[in-house]
């Protein structure tokens, strides 16, 4: 995903939290300067990251097994090195493996820094291609623009890749990771905990304006989030911004149907590009993103040519 800044709805939201004097994130509001750790479940523990005024890199997460660490989302090195210090608070039990919900750099480039503590990374097999192809790229263009950041590093491609479904399981915990098609990238994955109703969804759903369509098939997309509705969802923790419940998935799939919706009707309409970038109107979802569909023209483009071309 890119950096977004979310405007008056956060503002509002942060002030309002800041007036009551208690965390807004504590009473579910959206708090975007903050980064903050929670315990979901014994042992399972999610690491919203701020993406205001920074943004910082994705959400991640942390299972502790009887033997092991799991983490979800190695996110950028730096970002890495801060979700170790915050596991060692909880435990010192190895990091054995880091998943990487999909290649981009803001999920997986802080691979290597969990190698170096031993730990192998997975990812889905699906993935493998844009790891090692764009993957590379970008971290090596990374390492150019942040040498303090990547200079000293070497690229981590995951060590282990599934093809639908891995399961890590013990007296302890049960993770099942899931690739159920091609949404956001056509390697995307999820961390499933059945029995605490957990999902960490990475950029399958995002809770906000920070969907990134650049890779996606909208159409795909829209069934992966129907096989996830299907789950009994207790707790979502989205690639970015604030974890949620199970409604978060339906008003991520709103999002794609509609837009869908709103754009194949503008085409029948006769509509060009550039009038329906000026129309489209989806007066909710500026509720939810705190920016209007306009201003996401991106996705726009991206289903626009997703509905008109021929192939
Ligand atoms: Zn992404």
């Amino acid at each position: 995903m890119k950096s977004h800044r979310l405007r008056s709805l956060m503002v509002a939201l942060l002030t309002t939290s800041v007036l009551l004097g208690v965390s807004g994130f504590a009473l579910g509001l959206l708090v975007p300067t903050e980064t903050t750790v929670t315990e979901l479940a014994p042992g399972v523990f999610f690491r919203k990251a701020q993406w205001q005024p920074d943004f910082i890199g994705c959400n991640q997460g942390w299972i502790i097994f009887e033997d092991f660490v799991l983490v979800i989302e190695a996110s950028f090195p730096n970002q890495a090195e801060a979700l170790i210090k915050e596991i060692r608070k909880t435990t010192d039990k190895p990091i054995k493996y880091v998943f990487d919900t999909h290649w981009h750099g803001d999920h997986a480039d802080g691979n290597p820094v969990f190698v170096s503590e031993g730990a192998s990374a997975i990812a889905s097999e699906s993935s493998r291609e844009q790891f090692l192809n764009k993957g590379i790229a970008s971290f090596d263009k990374q390492k150019q623009e942040k040498p303090a950041e990547y200079g000293k590093l070497k690229y981590g491609v995951p060590a282990v890749y599934f093809p639908k479904k891995m399961i890590l399981e013990d007296a302890t915990q049960r993770v099942e990771l899931i690739h159920l098609g091609h949404g956001h990238t056509p390697g995307d994955a999820v961390a499933w905990l059945p029995k605490q109703g957990i999902l960490f969804t990475g950029d399958s759903c995002v809770n906000g304006a920070f969907n990134y369509t650049g890779e996606s098939n909208t159409s795909s997309w829209i069934s992966v989030l129907t096989e996830m509705a299907k789950m009994p969802i207790k707790i979502v923790c989205p690639g970015h911004g604030e974890r949620s419940d199970a409604k978060l998935v339906e008003t991520q799939r709103r999002y794609f149907v509609e837009l869908r919706q709103a754009i194949q009707e503008a085409i029948a309409a006769g509509k060009s590009l550039d009038e329906i970038k000026k129309t489209i109107d989806l007066p909710w979802y500026k509720e939810w993103a705190g920016v209007t569909v306009r201003e996401r023209a991106e996705n726009i483009e991206h289903v626009y040519k997703e509905l008109t071309s021929k192939t």
